[in-house]
């Protein structure tokens, strides 16, 4: 096998079992592994660390398939999906997140399930090379029927990899796809909707919301397919308003609130920022607001430009609030920490001249666990903040 020897010193983080190795600590490859191949990663001293996938574009050069010496085969992606799987409790029609890559062994490999179709990304070169091999560890579980592929991400980019996308085993479906969570129904797309086509993420914190809007008024910022928006309309929220700047995310928003004979709500297609600054300036207010953005920093290069735009939306999230409102404020950033998010939200709320505490810390649902020694797993995080009266 190809060998990546490490400066000296440089092995402490493998040591600690975190599974990226950047390319600054590598003194020496060993053969000529090409993108996606299987390397022995060992110390200066020589002693063995992990076999890792190769990257060679990207400044994350290799990551960690294993701890223990041995082949990376077919039968290694059988065995870890399978163990993967066997961690969920996948329900008839309940969306599930069966892979979230580094948590279950699997570094940039992410799968959704829901009913009998599981939703694939590829988004390391170990992953892409391994491609055949997940796609039949998926297939062969039981209940599915077929796998489709999303790798559109812009991290395949950083990894020198092109979008990938299409159906890699079995039939497409003849009928629409669609997910149940807490009792309510969705419509999953697929092939062109965000990411596998639904946040699982946000299942948990949904519910939450459920159960705080009795006869409120709700703002659902980034609303895409409506998740936190009909879980308003769901508890009786006495009115909902919910942006988005995709038209076909609001259109599926207000198809599923229709599919669920959910009453009417109000339905903006607007840049979220440009919305609140309108509703500032005609002196709307709110009782609830969520703001769910976008990854504003894919990586922690971006933080400082994301801080700012996470300050901004969360300043005019607490100015639309009426006294003793809640704001429920998520950073879904890889590149910023739970404590630097608290630390932006706490400098949103003085600037805004409001007095918030936080009722809970926020996180995505048990399907997406994080490794004790890979902080960067937690990449979802929120607060539910309630300001003073
Ligand atoms: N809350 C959603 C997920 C949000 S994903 C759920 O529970 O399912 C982020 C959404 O933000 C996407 O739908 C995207 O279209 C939208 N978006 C991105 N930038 C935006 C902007 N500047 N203004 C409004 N919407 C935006």
């Amino acid at each position: 096998m190809h060998k990546l020897i490490l400066k000296p010193g440089r092995e402490k983080s493998l040591k600690r079992r975190h599974p990226w190795v950047f390319s600054g600590a590598i003194a020496k490859v060993e053969g000529k592994p090409q993108l996606g191949d299987s390397v022995e990663v060992r110390s200066a001293d020589g002693a063995f660390l992990a076999v890792a996938a190769f990257s060679p574009e990207s400044q994350i050069r290799a990551r960690v398939w294993s701890w223990t010496a041995g082949d990376i085969d077919a039968a290694f992606f059988a065995q870890r999906i399978a163990r993967a799987a066997a961690a969920r409790s996948v329900s008839a029609g309940e969306g599930t997140r069966l892979v979230h890559g580094e948590s279950d062994g699997l570094p940039g490999v992410v799968a959704d399930r829901y009913g009998d179709t599981v939703v694939v990304q590829l988004l390391s070169a170990g992953a892409e090379r391994w491609r055949g091999a997940i796609a039949d560890a998926l297939a062969a579980l039981p209940g599915v029927a077929r796998v489709i592929e999303r790798s559109e991400a812009d991290v395949r980019e950083l990894e020198g990899l092109q979008p990938q996308s299409g159906l890699l085993r079995g039939e497409l479906a003849t009928g629409p796809l669609t997910v149940r969570e807490h009792g309510l129904e969705f419509a999953v797309d697929a092939e062109q909707g965000h990411k596998t086509g639904f946040y699982l993420d946000q299942r948990d914190n949904r519910l939450l919301l459920r159960g705080l809007v009795k006869d409120k008024t709700v703002l659902d910022c980034f609303c895409y397919c409506g998740g936190f928006a009909l879980n308003a309309l769901a508890g009786g929220a006495k009115s909902v308003t919910a942006i988005d700047s995709s038209g076909p995310a609001l259109a599926a928003a207000k198809a599923n609130a229709a599919r669920n004979g959910l009453p009417e709500s109000e339905w903006l297609e607007a840049d979220v920022f440009q919305a609140l600054r309108k509703f500032r300036d005609e002196g709307r207010k709110f009782d609830l607001i969520v703001l769910d953005p976008p990854k504003f920093a894919p990586t922690a290069a971006h933080a400082e430009k994301a801080a700012r735009a996470y300050k901004d939306i969360n300043l005019l999230g607490f100015r639309l609030l009426n006294p003793g409102g809640v704001l429920m404020s998520y950073s879904c950033s890889g590149g910023v920490s739970p404590d630097l998010f608290q630390k932006i939200v706490a400098g949103a709320a003085l600037d805004a001249g409001v007095d918030a505490r936080i009722e809970h810390w926020l996180h995505a649902s048990a399907d997406h666990p994080v490794v004790l020694n890979f902080p960067e797993g937690e990449y979802l995080k929120g607060l539910l903040l309630r300001v003073g009266v």
